[in-house]
């Protein structure tokens, strides 16, 4: 026999597990420093927008404010706020992760960047540290994995990078 009772009332019996998706991409420009994950790039363009453009940066706080329900980066940080001009997007990320650390346990993340060019691949335990400072994780847990777009696509055709991430929390 099945009793009735609320979607909430069900809910409640289960851990409250959240996954939170993110997305990014930002456009290549000359004469702006490249960004990424907190880290700076050498390389002759980079990222183009309202704050330092952090394209991974960016994925990573929509992932974490779409698993805590609480809508994207642009309610958060409005790129017509001059508060945020130039604004350095771990930053952010830390501000966020700590708001979010008061109700959710964050359990990791996994993060993919795409870029055509420069190869990322040198920064990498350099990104994954950043981050996992700024979120307050173990940098074991959190994963990085880097990719070309086969010379395809805005990517490919090394107009702009973009980024997803993965965020697990659990409510507290
Ligand atoms: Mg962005």
């Amino acid at each position: 026999m099945t009793t009735a009772r609320s979607p909430r009332k069900r809910l409640q019996a289960w851990p409250d597990l959240r996954v939170g998706w993110g997305f990014d991409t930002h456009r290549l420009v000359r004469g702006r420093p490249l960004i990424l994950a907190g880290v700076r790039l050498p390389h002759t363009h980079g990222l183009k927008g309202h704050s330092d453009a952090d394209v991974a940066a960016h994925a990573v706080i929509d992932a974490l404010l779409g698993a805590a329900g609480e809508g994207d980066i642009g309610l958060a940080f409005p790129d017509t706020d001059p508060r945020w001009k130039g604004a350095d997007s771990l930053k952010l990320l830390a501000q966020v992760a700590q708001r979010l650390a008061k109700r959710f346990q964050l359990q990791h993340l996994d993060l993919t960047l795409w870029a055509e060019s420069p190869r990322i691949g040198p920064f990498r335990q350099r990104m994954r540290l950043k981050l996992a400072r700024a979120l307050g994780l173990p940098i074991e847990r959190v994963n990085l994995k880097a990719k070309t777009n086969e010379k395809m696509g805005f990517v490919g055709r090394k107009e702009g990078l973009a980024a997803c991430a993965v965020a697990t929390l659990i409510r507290r």
